[in-house]
C-alpha cells in the first residue's frame, strides 16, 4: 500500500491530509509535526485568539482524534531531521526512519531574529506558534503592561492593535518611514499608520533600534539614543522559509523551495507547499512565494492532488486579509506586478472605507478592499480576466464593479 508522508503541522499540512482523504486515497498517511499540537492555522494567534475572543476551536483544524479516525498517523512533537530522496527515506529526531512513496514538505517559515545586544534576554519574544501566542496572551490579557514592538509588518501591527485593545501601552518602532510599505506601498501603509495613531499607539517611524536593555530581563529598547521602557518586547521583523531539510537533501533552494505549478520540487516524489514553497505561477509566468493563509490552504489541497497523480495547478490569485482595531481588509493581487503599478482609489480613504486598485495603466493587477465587503469576487474577476479598464472608471463609484469586471 502506498505511504504518503507530510512534514509540517501547519495549514498546508492539514489541508493536504484533508484533501488526500476527500479524494479517496486509502493508503497510509503520516504527518510529522515538530510542534506538540495537531495541525492548526495561525491568523487568530495575533488577533481574536490573542485577545481572548476566540478559542482553540478557531485555531486547530481538527482535534487529534480526527487523524486516527481517518487512518492518519499524526506524529506530533517529532521533527524530521534528514531526507534521502533517492532512497525515499525520512529520518526523524526520535531515531525512527520512514519510507515513503510521496513526500510533501510543508515546513513553513520561522521568525527572523534580531542580532542586537540584549536580543536574547527573557521578555524578548516572537510570535509564530500557538505556544508563543499563549505566552503573549498571559502577559497582555489584564492590560496595564508596556509592550514595545520592533517592526511594523502585519504581525507587529496586528499585535499592536490587539495589545492596545486589551488596555496595554503600545509602542511600535519601525525603520522605514511608513509601516507596511513593503507590503502595500507607502500610500496605503499610511492608512494603517493613521489608524494606529488614532487609536493611541505610539508609532515611531524612521527610527534605528540599537539594542535591548535589561540585566536579567528586558526592560527597555534603545532607539536613536533614547530608551523606551518596556515590560515586554516583541520582535516582528519578518520570517524565513524553513528550507534546511530540503537543502541538506540536495533539493534546490532559492527563496524557499522552487516547484512547478503542480508543486513538485526537483527531487523525485518530493513536493512542497505553503510558506516554504516558491511555486511557479502559470498566469504571471514566474515563481511566487507567498506567506499567507489562503496560499497555504489552497497549496495544501493542490499538493495532495498532485501526490495522487491528479492534474492540478496552483494558479489562484494570492490573497491576504487582516483585522486591526475596527479596520478589516482583504487584498488580492500579484505582488511582483503591483510593485510597478499606480494606486487608484474609490471611496473614502480618510474614513477608511475604500477600495484601492493597483493599475498598470491598462489593467488591475491587485486590489484591496478596506471596510468594504462582498467585493472580492468582482475584484478577483477583474484581475484574473486582465480586463482593460481606465483609472477614471476605477475611481468612479457610479460605475459598478460588476460592470467593470464584465467589460
Ligand atoms: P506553518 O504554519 O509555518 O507550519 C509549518 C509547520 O511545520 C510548523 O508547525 C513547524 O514547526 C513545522 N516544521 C518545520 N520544520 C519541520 C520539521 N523538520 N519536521 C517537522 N515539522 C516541521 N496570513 C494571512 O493571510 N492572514 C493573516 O491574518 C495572517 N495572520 C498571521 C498571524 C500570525 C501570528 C502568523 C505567525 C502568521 C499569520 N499569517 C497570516 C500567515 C499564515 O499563518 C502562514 O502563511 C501559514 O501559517 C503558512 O502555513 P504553512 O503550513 O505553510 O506553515
Amino acid at each position: 500500500m502506498a505511504h504518503f508522508v507530510i512534514v509540517g503541522g501547519g495549514l498546508a499540512a492539514g489541508k493536504a491530509v484533508e484533501r488526500l482523504r476527500k479524494e479517496g486515497f486509502d493508503g497510509d498517511v503520516t504527518v510529522v509535526a515538530a510542534e506538540h499540537h495537531p495541525p492548526y492555522q495561525r491568523p487568530p494567534l495575533s488577533k481574536g485568539y490573542l485577545e481572548g475572543k476566540e478559542g482553540l476551536d478557531a485555531v486547530i483544524l481538527h482535534p487529534s482524534e480526527w487523524y486516527g479516525e481517518h487512518g492518519v498517523q499524526l506524529r506530533s512533537g517529532v521533527a524530521a531531521t534528514a531526507l534521502d530522496p533517492a532512497a525515499h527515506r525520512l529520518s526523524l529526531d526520535d531515531g525512527s526512519v520512514l519510507g515513503y512513496d510521496k513526500l510533501l514538505l510543508a515546513t513553513g517559515s520561522a521568525p527572523r531574529r534580531l542580532t542586537l545586544e540584549g536580543a536574547d534576554l527573557p521578555g524578548v519574544r516572537v510570535l509564530r506558534t500557538l505556544d508563543d501566542s499563549n505566552a503573549l496572551a498571559a502577559e497582555l490579557r489584564d492590560g496595564g503592561r508596556r509592550i514595545v514592538l520592533i517592526g511594523s509588518g502585519w504581525i507587529g501591527m496586528e499585535v499592536a492593535a490587539t495589545a492596545k485593545t486589551l488596555g496595554n501601552d503600545v509602542t511600535v518602532l519601525e525603520r522605514d518611514s511608513v509601516p507596511l510599505a513593503a507590503a502595500v506601498g507607502a500610500e496605503m501603509g499610511a492608512v494603517f499608520r493613521d489608524l494606529h495613531l488614532a487609536n493611541g499607539v505610539d508609532l515611531r517611524a524612521s527610527v534605528d533600534v540599537q539594542g535591548i536593555t535589561g540585566s536579567d530581563r528586558a526592560d527597555g529598547v534603545r532607539v536613536d539614543g533614547e530608551i523606551v521602557p518596556a515590560d515586554l518586547v516583541l520582535v516582528g521583523i519578518g520570517a524565513t522559509p524553513n528550507t534546511a531539510l530540503a537543502e541538506e537533501a540536495g533539493i534546490t533552494v532559492r527563496n524557499g523551495i522552487p516547484t512547478d505549478s503542480a508543486l513538485r520540487t526537483d527531487a523525485p516524489d518530493v513536493l512542497a507547499a505553503g510558506d516554504v514553497a516558491n511555486a511557479y505561477h502559470p498566469v504571471i509566468q514566474r515563481h511566487l512565494r507567498s506567506e499567507h493563509w489562503d496560499n497555504a490552504q489552497k497549496a495544501g489541497a493542490v499538493a495532495a492532488k498532485s501526490m495522487l497523480g491528479i492534474r492540478a495547478s496552483h494558479d489562484s490569485i494570492p490573497y491576504f486579509y487582516t483585522d486591526q482595531f475596527d479596520l478589516g481588509m482583504e487584498l488580492s493581487g500579484y505582488a511582483p506586478l503591483m510593485a510597478d503599478a499606480r494606486i487608484v482609489t474609490r471611496g473614502d480613504v480618510a474614513r477608511r472605507e475604500f477600495i484601492a486598485f493597483w493599475h498598470d495603466g491598462a489593467r488591475v493587477v491587485g486590489a484591496m478592499n478596506v471596510n468594504v465587503w462582498d467585493v472580492q469576487g468582482a475584484l478577483k474577476k477583474l484581475i484574473r480576466d486582465a480586463t482593460r479598464v481606465t483609472a477614471d472608471d476605477l475611481r468612479d463609484e457610479s460605475v459598478a464593479l460588476e460592470q467593470l469586471a464584465a467589460s
